[in-house]
């Protein structure tokens, strides 16, 4: 018996995962099927009572736990990461206490969160009432991540959806899934009840991970995010998008020059250009656009470039797949074509899926390294007039994710960013809000729907609200709305919520006509 199982288990289809910076093989994972899909949900739902019942105490030991067993194999993590990935060193690292961060949040505030509200009665006539929200799970979450940061990415939701008291299915990109499978080790060595399990393979498996959850937390490209959408909509599911953007820098004339090309350096070139709020597209003043240029360029020009090893001996990395590194070299060629000239870089560099570091000058904004998400190694820069040109040029996106605002004063950086079309702002720093768990983040137009964290946001939105009301007053036997209508009480009633809610004399009972 067990060897027909199995058997059965080796003739499942799988498939293959690389090391994008030198193509060799690193791993093989199932292509899980829909059945597949299906059973992993009946078991996560069968778990997913006592986990609730644990309270968010009982939950959060073993997140604690769990976060325990991360640190502990850190290392062991970091290589696999960056075996599918080609990542440095240092941004392999940086995944783990990604987990360890949002781990401490969200288990130490989730009771608070997830704690019942009284809110006051909105009008004096209902303080014959007691009000209460409560909060419940979706038994059955379903998280599906994209390939920038295997481990982190999952970690931006599944902590929070698990502290919820929900279950959670996690379906990771099938070019990077390994790290996911050392999540769902961790879970199952640690003993921790079976509410938290990775289902691997492609669009399917994604579809099928929909299909049998009762929540779709997803992190992807737009075009996946509306296909998603479009399925949850039919079996009215609720859903949560983390999509694409082309977030703009604006460097304005009196910023910190320095500062900012460090910062925008390092934005739009952490892990190769793939991140989501990477900055993707940069407006100068005037007065200090070829100061600026020059010293991006510089900043560029130090960059290390390489495979690396556990040594931290370069900076940048290989793009996830050919499929990327092709659309990163179009946006170039592309513009080159139309006028635009690279400062630095503008081609791969001939082994594995790298591309050069790139800044591109003499662009403008109808190119297409400006108009669509690029997720490259690209820093494309326009020159513009005033302020008034760069938030003009800034919102003219159908992409609104994140921004950012470079300048020595704070006020007109505040004043900016209101008139930004982002979801998050960041003055005088870049990629900070995915660093401030506080804070939703979510994007505008066509970068998502819903958004996460958001303090008691971030759990609340894996939660079902009950509204429950209950007498302040001895029970009367009749209720003067009850049956059977009275003249006399009705108009009492309604007087009474006339007085309240109306304005002027119509308090008192003067109609339009009577005021008149
Ligand atoms: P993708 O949309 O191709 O895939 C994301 C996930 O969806 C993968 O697990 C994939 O297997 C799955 N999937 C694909 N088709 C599906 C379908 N029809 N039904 C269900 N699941 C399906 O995205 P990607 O290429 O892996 O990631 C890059 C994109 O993700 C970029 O556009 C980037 O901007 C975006 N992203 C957004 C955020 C954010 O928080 N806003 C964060 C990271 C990445």
């Amino acid at each position: 018996m067990e060897a027909s199982t199995n058997r059965a288990l080796d003739q499942r289809p799988t498939i293959d995962v690389h090391n994008p910076a030198d193509s060799r093989l690193v791993g093989k994972v199932i292509d899980e099927s829909a059945e597949s899909v299906a059973e992993k949900a009946l078991a996560l739902r069968q778990g997913q009572g006592e986990w609730e019942a644990l309270g968010h105490k009982g939950r959060a030991r073993w997140l604690f736990t769990f976060q325990s067993w991360l640190l502990d194999h850190s290392a062991h993590i970091a290589d696999v990461l960056q075996s599918e990935t080609g990542k440095p060193r240092a941004e392999a690292e940086f995944e783990v206490p990604a987990w360890v961060d949002l781990i401490n949040y969200f288990a130490r505030n989730a009771g608070k969160f997830l704690a019942d509200e009284r809110p006051r009665p909105h009008s004096p006539l209902g303080w014959t009432k007691t009000l209460t929200t409560t909060y419940r799970p979706y038994p059955l979450v379903g998280v599906i991540a994209p390939w920038n940061f295997p481990l982190a990415m999952a970690g931006l939701d599944v902590p929070p959806a698990l502290m919820a008291g929900a279950a959670v299915l996690l379906k990771p990109s099938e070019v990077t899934p390994l790290s996911a499978l050392e999540l769902a080790r961790g879970w199952d060595e640690i003993g921790a009840p079976k509410v938290f399990a990775v289902a691997t393979g492609r669009a399917n498996t994604g579809g099928a991970v929909v299909d049998t959850v009762d929540y779709v937390q997803f992190t992807g490209s737009t075009s996946t995010g509306r296909s998603i959408a479009r399925r949850c909509v039919e079996q009215l599911k609720p859903y949560s998008l983390e999509l694409g953007g082309k977030d703009p820098a604006l460097v304005l004339a009196d910023a910190d020059v320095d500062r900012a090309a460090h910062g925008i350096a390092w934005g739009a070139l952490f892990n190769a250009g793939q991140v989501c709020v990477s900055v993707e597209r940069v407006y100068v003043e005037a007065p200090v656009y070829d100061e600026f240029v020059s010293k991006l360029t510089q900043r560029v020009r130090e960059l290390r470039q390489g495979q690396d090893d556990r040594g931290f001996r370069f900076d940048t990395g290989p793009m996830a797949n050919m499929t990327q590194r092709d659309i990163v070299q179009r946006h170039v060629d592309e513009a080159i074509a139309a006028g635009a000239r690279a400062t630095i870089g503008g081609k791969p560099t001939g082994r594995g899926t790298f591309f050069e570091p790139t800044v591109l000058i003499d662009v403008n904004q109808s190119m297409s390294c400006i108009q669509e998400e690029t997720f490259g190694p690209t820093i494309p820069v326009i020159k513009v007039a005033d302020e008034d040109e760069a938030i003009r040029l800034a919102n003219d996106s159908r992409y609104g994710l994140s921004a950012s605002v470079w300048t020595r004063d704070q006020a007109r950086g505040r004043r900016v960013a209101r008139k930004l079309d982002a979801g998050a702002v960041n003055i005088n720093d870049t990629i900070a809000n995915l660093f401030s768990f506080a804070l939703p983040m979510g994007g505008w137009k066509q970068s998502g729907v819903g958004s996460r964290w958001g303090g008691a946001a971030g759990v609340r939105k894996y939660c079902r609200q009950t509204a429950i009301t209950e007498p302040r007053l001895p029970p009367v036997i009749n209720e003067p709305m009850w049956f059977p209508y009275s003249k006399t009480r009705i108009r009492l009633a309604f007087g009474a919520m006339r007085a309240i809610g109306a304005q002027g004399l119509r308090r008192i009972g003067l109609s339009k006509e009577k005021v008149r």
